[in-house]
């Protein structure tokens, strides 16, 4: 096995003036200057008191400075914690009271805040340019390197709290590397790719699975602050891969400038974190002439599944687990797999699996079965190629009058008729049926989506106890930075519907 670090210090020695990070400004950063970086906030970390095992939380906004601290706490033996930069102080309060970091490292604007609020912890900033007291002063370079073994803690990951509270999911040098290889391999990422990377670096997504293929892989990528339809149309040309969230590709899809002529270079649009419209897949094979590659992971397991590189990229699935990873869906209760093309719980075990819930021993216990399967809590099923299917989430399952709901059936129904842009369908508390069916639903430019044509355009087609109670429109439904629809907020807001 070979650490991520270790793949990135190769390149930087190798080939010490290729470039990393290309910015909106149009300087470049080489692997050697990164490298340089590197070992120069390592020896400001170690300054700071930081040992092996001890966390460093970093809340700021992208800079390669952010990535090169994050390769510094590897270079130590360090753990690196990210944090959303959304959160505010008080938020931030409970991961640091639960991860009790030595090192926070936040913008220059904030530390006085956290000095205040923490009593005891060091606080170093970074800005966007790399100033702040993190690279402050003529620092040396460290040139140690911790040695770390495969299951040594290499970052905790706040999971995104799309259920419930985040989870600090403890992720191990392995976790990290075996599926960086996978996805290099699978993907055919190359020393020639040029990534446009314009997702949070605080997530799975734009941290390990970008940020590592391209930096273990000795590409380029152009770093942006964040997604912003222009820049990435203007960059297009100069670029060969893309990852986003579903988000990215609807909103390049709304924009005329999206053309088959300003996509020729790209080899690869990459989709995740939650599902994509098969809708806007379609839409954007006919625009592009190329088909969005979706995949799936989580926080606790990084990537588990992929559509293939070479072979049908199918819409609605999320294709294959990946080499060494081992998927099965099971039934809920029984833990039993079930027969092909029925729907259960997906389950997955392999070198990508997380070693465990930061400080919830019981939590951590109760989400792996006995035979080291982790229960991921996502519905599933194989289509007739062996393709997942994700449904939805466990959680989201509605429970109307004993019967089990699956919003998705609902949504993509919703979501066909011409007066709705897309839909959410929740369960709220109902005094006879326990849980009540509900559709949110977008109007589509321009339409009033009337209640009653709406649900008899749809009734034919759904037994009654699947059929929305009740139908209510919103602007817009609420999302987080990763383009995840926030059930838990919609069905707080509609909870008195029927009280
Ligand atoms: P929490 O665990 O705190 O409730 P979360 O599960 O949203 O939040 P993440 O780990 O960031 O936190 O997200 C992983 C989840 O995202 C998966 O379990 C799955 O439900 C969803 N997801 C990721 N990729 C896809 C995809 N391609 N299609 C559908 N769902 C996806
Ligand atoms: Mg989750």
């Amino acid at each position: 096995y070979t650490s991520i670090l270790d793949r990135f210090f190769h390149h930087a020695e190798h080939r010490a003036d290729a470039p990393a990070f290309d910015l909106p400004d149009g300087r470049s950063r080489s692997y050697a200057d990164i490298a340089s970086t590197v070992r120069r906030i390592a020896a400001r970390l170690v300054a700071d008191g930081v040992a092996p095992g001890d966390r460093v939380a970093m809340q700021v906004d992208k800079s390669p400075e952010a990535i090169a601290l994050y390769l510094a706490t590897q270079q130590i033996g360090a753990v690196f914690l990210p944090l959303n930069t959304a959160y505010t102080g008080a938020e931030v309060d409970y991961f640091l009271t639960d991860a009790e970091p030595a090192v926070l490292v936040c913008a220059p604007d904030r530390a006085d805040d956290y000095r205040s609020r923490t009593a005891g912890l060091v606080v170093e900033t970074l800005g966007t340019d790399g100033d702040g007291s993190l690279l402050a002063g003529s620092l040396p370079e460290r040139t140690d390197v911790h040695a770390a073994a495969r299951d040594e803690p290499a970052a905790i990951l706040y999971t995104s709290g799309t259920t419930g509270r985040s989870k600090g999911a403890v992720l191990t040098q392995e976790n990290l590397s075996s599926n960086c290889d996978a996805l290099r391999e699978l993907w055919q990422y190359s020393p020639t790719d040029r990534l446009i990377h314009a997702l949070p670096i605080f997530h799975v997504h734009g941290l390990f699975v970008a940020a590592n293929l391209t930096l273990t892989t000795g590409a380029r990528m152009h770093f942006l602050p964040r997604f912003d339809t222009d820049a990435v149309i203007d960059l297009l040309p100069d670029s060969t891969v893309l990852m986003g969230v579903p988000t990215f590709y609807t909103r390049l899809l709304a924009d005329a400038r999206f053309t088959r002529e300003r996509t020729e270079s790209m080899r690869l649009f990459i989709s995740g974190s939650a599902p994509l419209l098969a809708a806007d897949h379609r839409a954007f094979a006919e625009r592009t002439g190329q088909a969005i590659l979706e995949r799936y992971g989580m926080t606790e397991t990084g990537m588990n599944t992929s559509n293939p590189y070479d072979g049908p990229r199918k819409p609605g699935t999320v294709g294959f687990p990946l080499p060494g990873v081992e998927l099965r869906i099971v039934d809920a209760e029984s833990g039993h797999p079930v027969a092909d093309g029925e729907t259960g719980i997906i389950e997955v075990r392999g070198p990508n699996v997380f070693a465990g819930y930061w400080q919830m021993p019981e939590k951590t216990a109760a989400e792996f079965r006995p035979d080291g399967f982790f229960i991921t809590g996502d519905v599933a099923r194989r289509d007739d190629d062996g393709y997942v299917c994700i449904v939805g989430r466990e959680k989201d399952m509605v429970i109307s009058g004993g019967f089990n709901v699956y919003p998705i059936e609902i949504e993509e129904l919703l979501d066909a008729h011409p007066s709705v842009t897309e839909s959410a369908v929740i369960g709220v508390p109902h005094p006879d049926l326990g849980e009540a069916v509900v559709a949110v639903v977008v109007p589509a430019p321009g339409q009033t989506p009337d209640a009653a044509e709406l649900l008899a355009s749809i009734g034919d087609r759904l037994a009654r106890f699947k059929q929305p109670r009740a139908v209510r429109t919103v602007d817009a439904l609420p999302r987080n930075v990763m383009g995840k629809v926030q059930k838990a907020q919609l069905r707080a807001q509609f909870a008195e519907l029927f009280r």
